[in-house]
């Protein structure tokens, strides 16, 4: 999904990029060796662990890696991946999709956690890493507070060559968990907090919010 973007911001810095991705039909076709590999899950899931351990991978091949994560997630630390436990990463906070092309640099494999939290150009940006030959390794909340698709993650598992879904289990019942419970009030449709704020449910025990907050 490509959106016009209004005339100034072509006129700005990043006008290549959007160059770029007004190639995207034949790219995503050929991809010059890249892929994009999805993974999601609700909370306390694995999510981080199999980054964590996706990166350690990379590492041992001696592949050029770059280590994004949305700037709005605060859980633990702005500038790390953080398992549950306890395993971590360094990671750059990016506040927008377009700013992951800048930072993604010449790295030959590019992570991006807590993927959810991005604006609607992230399959696109995504994409366009893919035709450039990178391996995307993209991790993120499938589901929100209400149970409902989260920001761009639909679309990226729709786009991906590979996914990997995590399940945690229930807190109430101990049967295989898909969904992230609210334990904390509504203030925000941003699922931030840790393990004080959110545990794991079965659809049977999940009690989404009432509607209405969702917003
Ligand atoms: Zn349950």
């Amino acid at each position: 999904m490509i959106r016009a973007l209004p005339h100034d911001e072509r006129a700005s810095g990043v006008r290549w990029l959007w160059g770029d991705l007004g190639m995207l039909p034949s790219e995503s076709i050929s991809r010059a060796g890249g892929r994009i590999e999805v993974v999601t899950g609700c909370m306390f899931s694995g999510k981080s662990r199999y980054l964590l351990d996706r990166l350690r991978q990379a590492h041992e091949q001696g592949l050029a890696v770059v280590v994004l994560k949305h700037a709005s997630d605060d859980r633990y630390a702005a500038g790390e991946i953080v398992a549950h436990d306890g395993g971590r990463a360094e990671a750059i906070p990016v506040a927008s999709a377009r700013e992951i092309v800048e930072r993604a640099g010449g790295a030959e494999v590019v992570v991006i956690d807590e993927a959810q939290f991005f604006d609607a150009d992230l399959p696109a940006v995504c994409r366009h890493l893919a035709a450039t030959g990178r391996t995307v390794l993209v991790a993120g909340l499938d589901r929100d507070s209400w149970g409902e698709p989260f920001g761009p993650m639909p679309e990226l598992a729709a786009l991906a060559d590979e996914v990997t879904r995590t399940r945690a289990v229930c807190a109430r019942c101990g049967a295989p968990a898909e969904y992230t419970q609210r334990l904390a009030p509504v203030e925000t449709v941003r699922m931030i907090g840790g393990a004080e704020s959110y545990e794991p449910r079965c659809a049977a025990c999940f009690e989404p919010p009432p509607a209405h907050l969702r917003r």
